[in-house]
């Protein structure tokens, strides 16, 4: 085991727990779904519940547990949008130059293009892979997110971060793809990190979540009164799910990476995909700068089939797979990107590896592709 991967698991002993070291007797392992607007407040506001728009005790709960796994301070959102329009109202302002990805999480663009724009945010775009070697300076926020989605290229957090800083830039990593027991965007060097824990962090399909994360007070201070101010808060029954979601992560990591790692092999060996993307082949792109920052190369996998019509026919008649968008989920699912308009040849299927059995995954996935 890496020295990298011991620190994660020790994150994850602290995670699991951080709630039952300070419990008094008689208290509930699991942390109590508290529905509340009002707290008994009597004399001064010094109090962190002083009223359901400031605090709950849930919020409280999966914050201290992703914090774990963040080594920093976290903030909760109800959902990843909620998350990354705190941290853009956070770092950026009117005259903020920000350079992003093309080939990121569409809907950050929309919202950019929308509603910043005419805030007087300049942004920039470029694609993730052209990410190293472009010129930072004049930008005052540089957003990444790598493995970027759908396309999964891979950018150096570590590199970009040091040029960053120097010109005086603040970046900020969303790092939901890879959640923080795959990558530590902090630890490189980033400011700031985002991810929507709709995805693997809950990752049971059945809750919208997000987190900003930050070591600099000031900085989760402002995200905090963002929250405050905005109203963007949880509620205290997504609060539990994402918490109780979260405690098996690391488990269904395990499991995910293993199907996804098997799955990009099978893929890369079959006539009937013509192209493969995952960081964890030898051969892939991506795959020199993940094995440097990540503890494992991810749950999802890229494969490009001949057409739009085979593509569709793989994903509607494997049995293992659930014909859907999003990802991280405990089943294995897929969606052609394409039909979303995404910069990915007609073919490109994105598949998240889900937490079946390896063998019968595999084999329902082979029986599928030899019979397109
Ligand atoms: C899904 C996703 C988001 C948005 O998260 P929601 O929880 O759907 O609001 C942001 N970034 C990435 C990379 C995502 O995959």
């Amino acid at each position: 085991m890496s020295s990298k991967d011991h620190q994660t698991t020790r994150r994850v002993l602290d995670m699991l727990h951080g709630r039952a070291r300070k419990l008094a007797k008689g208290d509930s392992l699991t942390p109590p779904i508290v529905n509340a607007s009002k707290y008994a407040l009597p004399g001064a506001p010094d109090h962190p519940f002083v009223y359901g728009r400031y605090d709950n005790p849930g919020w409280q709960a999966v914050e201290t547990a992703i914090g774990a796994l963040e080594n920093a301070p976290v903030i909760s959102f109800p959902s990843g949008m909620a998350a990354i329009t705190a941290a853009l109202m956070a770092l950026a302002g009117p005259g903020s130059r920000i350079l992003m990805p093309s080939d990121g999480y569409y809907t950050v663009r929309v919202l950019i293009e929308d509603f910043l724009r005419q805030h007087g945010i300049e942004v920039v775009y470029v694609p993730t892979r052209e990410m190293d070697a472009h010129d930072l300076s004049g930008f005052d926020l540089i957003w990444l997110e790598t493995p970027s989605n759908p396309g999964l290229d891979v950018c150096d957090i570590a590199g970009i971060c040091t040029r960053a800083h120097r010109t005086g830039a603040k970046v900020c990593v969303d790092n939901t793809s890879a959640t923080p027991l795959l990558q530590d965007p902090l630890a490189l060097g980033a400011d700031m990190v985002v991810a929507s824990d709709t995805k693997a962090l809950a990752g049971h399909s059945d809750v919208l979540f997000g987190h900003v994360a930050a070591k600099d007070d000031a900085l989760i201070e402002r995200v905090r009164q963002w929250r405050k101010l905005s109203g963007a808060t949880p509620g205290p029954a997504e609060s539990y799910l994402a918490y109780r979601g979260l405690m098996t992560l690391e488990l269904r990591l395990e499991r995910m990476c293993a199907n996804a790692g098997a799955l990009a092999g099978l893929f890369h060996g079959h006539a009937a995909v013509e192209a493969v993307r995952y960081p964890g082949l030898p051969d892939d792109p991506s795959h020199a700068i993940a094995s440097k920052q990540m503890t494992r190369p991810g749950f999802i996998v890229g494969a490009t089939f001949a057409s739009e019509a085979t593509a569709e026919r793989f994903i509607d008649d494997c049995p293992a797979i659930f014909h859907a968008t999003s990802f991280g989920g405990i089943q294995t699912s897929a969606e052609r990107r394409g039909r979303w308009g995404d910069d990915v040849p007609a073919g490109y299927v994105r598949l998240s590896a889900g937490c079946e059995p390896t063998d019968a995954l595999l084999e329902a996935v082979k029986h599928t592709l030899d019979a397109l």
